[in-house]
């Protein structure tokens, strides 16, 4: 069985000797690591040690990570961290680009959780957002700037989703579509990498359980001061709210 070490190490004589928290230290027998640390070991043995603190459980998290821009680097690095098996796509940005999504759902990556789109601007990167819509693959649009990032909703085929959060904005304030498309991304700081990472592993950790039948429908935005979450109701005329309901009940619920 894989699995990543969590412990400082030491090659010896015949395996490695690991350093538990608790002080007490282990001979792996015949076991050798690679230099990020990921050992093959029995089941058992495996068992043993998860007990022992030493290493981690695989977290078998998949995200793809599409960007228009380098900042996305940043997420990439702190998702990495998390153990998350992370797949990368950065778009060139030169028109005629007519690459899509089959470079993220090919063979090897048909089942990714989620993709996590970070677009130049505040408004980019609707058309991956649409093409994972019709590839029926979840995605939420992630983006950021010194100390200010927004996670949307996750669109994952149930009413509510990013398309449905940029109408509501802009019925708000119809300045807002004009302010988002002018809005570029700029350097990340790590508070705001931080708080990105673990919001999109928690929407990652969601999709993957399987238990949860309807996510709710948020809009986070993080400042200084904290952070805001809007609540994001499906929009009548959006393809999210009009292909959960058939054409009879909408009728119906018109009359
Ligand atoms: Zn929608």
């Amino acid at each position: 069985m894989h699995v990543e070490l969590d412990c400082p190490w030491v090659s010896v004589s015949g395996g490695l000797r690991l350093l538990a928290p608790d002080g007490r230290s282990f001979r792996l027998r015949g076991a050798t690591a690679s230099a990020d640390g990921h050992v093959e070991v029995p089941a058992k043995v495996a068992h043993h040690l998860y007990e022992a603190g030493v290493v981690t459980e695989p977290c078998d998290l998949r995200v793809a990570v599409v960007s228009d821009h380098g900042c996305s680097d940043d997420l990439v690095r702190g998702l990495t961290a998390r153990r998350i098996d992370i797949t990368t796509w950065v778009r060139t940005p030169e028109p005629g680009n007519t690459r899509d999504l089959r470079r993220i759902s090919g063979h090897a990556n048909l089942d990714v959780h989620v993709v996590v789109i970070c677009p130049r601007t505040l408004l980019g990167g609707r058309d991956v957002a649409e093409q994972c819509h019709r590839a029926g693959i979840p995605s939420v649009v992630a983006w950021g700037r010194h100390h200010w990032a927004v996670l949307g909703p996750i669109s994952d085929g149930s009413p509510g989703c990013q398309h449905c959060a940029d109408m509501a904005m802009a019925a708000r304030d119809p300045d807002w579509v004009t302010m988002a498309r002018s809005m570029k991304e700029g350097e990340y700081d790590p508070a705001v990498t931080e708080w990105l990472v673990n919001r999109i592993e928690r929407a990652a950790l969601s999709i993957r359980d399987s238990t949860v039948s309807r996510r709710p429908k948020t809009f986070h935005v993080r400042t200084i001061a904290g952070e805001r979450s809007i609540e994001v109701p499906a929009q009548p005329g959006c393809h999210c709210w009009l292909s959960e309901e058939p054409c009879s009940t909408l009728m119906r619920s018109a009359a």
